[in-house]
């Protein structure tokens, strides 16, 4: 705004071109600025959000999951279809596959595991950072499946590691598999920073 001062030549018409001016700000600001009890409770409701540190986390962590495939037989080409474009595991924050335990927070076990794999599987469950969760999927890895009263095979990989989830199937489809990650999500979601995984217990 273009200010304009008169020419004055006494101390009467400075307090009058001094009024004058205070007068047209007045005019000009008055009325610019919205009643903050008409506004402010309507801004209030749609901008601010309210959580808790462990809430955030929480839904972070949930939706950040690498996981680590760890596919011995048939059930694993079930899986590797969930990661592809058709059933897109990218959508809950799992596109990025690890082969490193070191980067991995959920370990799917796929298939059948034999006694001899045992302790490789053990190992590589050991080296995961905490936390760490673990999927099983298929019916030989729930239990052994069709190969259960065999000597070389281990009749559910809940006997060399605490298993969180269990999907079912001799394959469960990519939609299972989903399911049974969705089942993970909603366990994760409800733990705490110091407990990960208080909604396991
Ligand atoms: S559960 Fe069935 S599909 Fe999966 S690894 Fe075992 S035999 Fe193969």
């Amino acid at each position: 705004m273009e200010i304009i001062r008169p020419e004055v030549t006494t101390p009467q018409e400075a307090d009058l071109a001094e009024g004058k001016l205070i007068n047209s700000f007045l005019e000009t600001c008055t009325g610019q600025y919205p009643d903050p009890d008409k506004w402010l409770d309507e801004e209030i409701r749609r901008n601010v959000l309210l959580t808790t540190v462990d809430a955030a986390v929480a839904w972070a962590r949930q939706r950040s999951i690498f996981p680590l495939i760890f596919g011995t037989a048939c059930c694993a080409f079930e899986m590797i279809a969930a990661s592809g474009p058709r059933f897109d595991l990218s959508r809950f924050g799992m596109d990025i596959i690890r082969f490193s335990p070191r980067q991995a927070d959920v370990m799917l076990i796929t298939g059948t595991i034999t006694w001899k794999m045992a302790t490789a599987a053990r190992m590589i469950y050991d080296q995961m950072p905490e936390p760490k969760w673990v999927i099983a999927v298929g019916a030989c890895a729930i239990s052994g499946g069709t190969f259960r009263e065999s000597y070389s095979v281990v009749p559910g990989v809940n006997h060399i590691m605490p298993v969180d989830v269990y999907v079912p199937g001799c394959p469960p489809r990519p939609e299972a598999m989903i399911h049974g990650i969705n089942r993970l999500h909603a366990k994760i979601v409800k733990g705490t920073i110091d407990n990960p995984n208080l909604a396991l217990k």
